[in-house]
């Protein structure tokens, strides 16, 4: 195991900035998520950890040995990507086996590894298969099993559930999660599935065109998002947001529009801000911290666990609401609703950073 440093790594391919100064210190046995949409570098800096690219600058450490020199061979870290790269011709016994053969290690003790990693992703009973012979699921599992048998410093996983259906999905999610509680090797995860991220992650990256844009606990990204770009994707409805004037009336300050008036803590210091506020921060019923303000249903999304309104607000702004299932509103009807205070988010209409009051 392994605490992995990345050093101001840029990754250019030509005039793409694939990676553009990423630092990021995931520590010996955590579970580290890499998230982002398609195209911000996730894969590549993946690529760079495991040694299969060369950074153009910066440095990559496995404690505190450099390997940004090292040949992948040389660096004892472990790939699982979307597609399950096992060996067709070769059981699932012999496909497990096969790292601990290439490093010459001694027939009783593959087979006690083998065992064991079997044991720990419960394919015990496919080991005398072919690849052919398996679901998706249980060929991924047999991929993880020949990842995590040599006892890598570091796992990197590159978006290794989608091709799984929903429901499997969820259920490796569950399973990769215990066998890192298990086995505790440092590992890296892909993705673009903030569900996934936000389950599986002991702490998240968020990245974006090159760079990372906040890294912190799931907790800290849903809570505390930097950016209203972290703040859109993470989340599910997506956050609101709502360009308002900021006022004040004596020593306070608001934000105001859309026949809402939010008071802030402090002055703002803009003229301008963007407030963001979640789907499930907005009710239909009065609290002792909420602000009211009246919208027109535009559309109930009935999902069996939830309800989420699509409500206007005036003629070109709508916001999303997520409530109860057993509610009952009809189109076009209207109807007050109430945001949240504590709950509100709110941003510079400039730099899209965070201003925290
Ligand atoms: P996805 O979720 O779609 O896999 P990603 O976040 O993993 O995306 P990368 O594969 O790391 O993104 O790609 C980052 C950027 O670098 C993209 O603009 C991509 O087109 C570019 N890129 C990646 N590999 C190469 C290459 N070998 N040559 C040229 N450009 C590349």
């Amino acid at each position: 195991m392994a605490r992995v440093t990345v050093e101001n790594v840029k990754k250019y391919f030509g005039a793409v900035k694939a990676l553009d100064g990423v630092s990021l210190v995931v520590e010996d046995g955590t579970f580290v998520v890499l998230l982002g949409p398609s195209g911000c570098g996730k894969t590549t800096l993946m690529r760079c950890i495991s040694g299969l690219e060369r950074l153009t600058d910066g440095r990559i450490l496995f404690d505190e040995r450099d390997v940004s020199q090292i040949a992948p061979k040389d660096r004892n870290v472990a790939m699982v990507f979307q597609s399950y790269a096992v060996w067709p011709h070769m059981k699932v016994k012999e496909n497990i086996a096969y790292p601990l053969r290439l490093k010459k290690v001694q027939r009783s003790e593959i087979e006690e590894r083998v065992k064991w990693v079997a044991e720990l992703l419960h394919i015990t009973e496919l080991l005398d298969r072919f690849p052919s012979q398996l679901s998706g699921g249980q060929r991924q599992r047999v991929a993880v099993a020949r990842a995590i048998v040599h006892r890598p410093s570091v796992l990197l996983m590159d978006e290794p559930l989608s091709n799984l259906d929903a429901l499997l999905r969820v259920r490796m999610r569950s399973e990769l999660k215990k066998l890192h509680e298990q086995v505790k090797v440092t590992t890296i995860y892909v993705t673009h599935d903030q569900t996934e991220a936000m389950t599986m992650g002991d702490k998240i990256a968020v990245m974006n065109a090159g760079r990372i844009i906040q890294f912190g606990t799931p907790e800290e990204i849903y809570k505390k998002p930097r950016t209203i770009f972290v703040a859109g994707f993470v989340g599910s409805p997506q956050m609101n947001f709502l360009k308002m004037k900021v006022t004040s009336k004596d020593t306070q300050f608001f934000a105001e529009g859309f026949g809402m008036s939010i008071p802030l803590k402090r002055n703002p210091e803009r003229e301008y801000v963007i407030v963001g506020i979640r789907p499930e921060h907005i009710s239909l019923e009065k609290k002792s911290r909420s602000v009211p303000v009246t919208s027109k249903v535009y559309f109930a999304e009935k999902l069996m666990s939830e309800t989420v309104l699509h409500l206007s607000l005036n003629e070109d702004k709508s916001i999303v609401a997520k409530v109860p299932y057993d509610l009952s509103v009809k189109e076009e009807e209207k109807i007050e609703i109430n945001i949240d205070l504590d709950a509100v988010h709110l941003f510079d209409p400039s730099t899209e950073e965070r201003i925290e009051l």
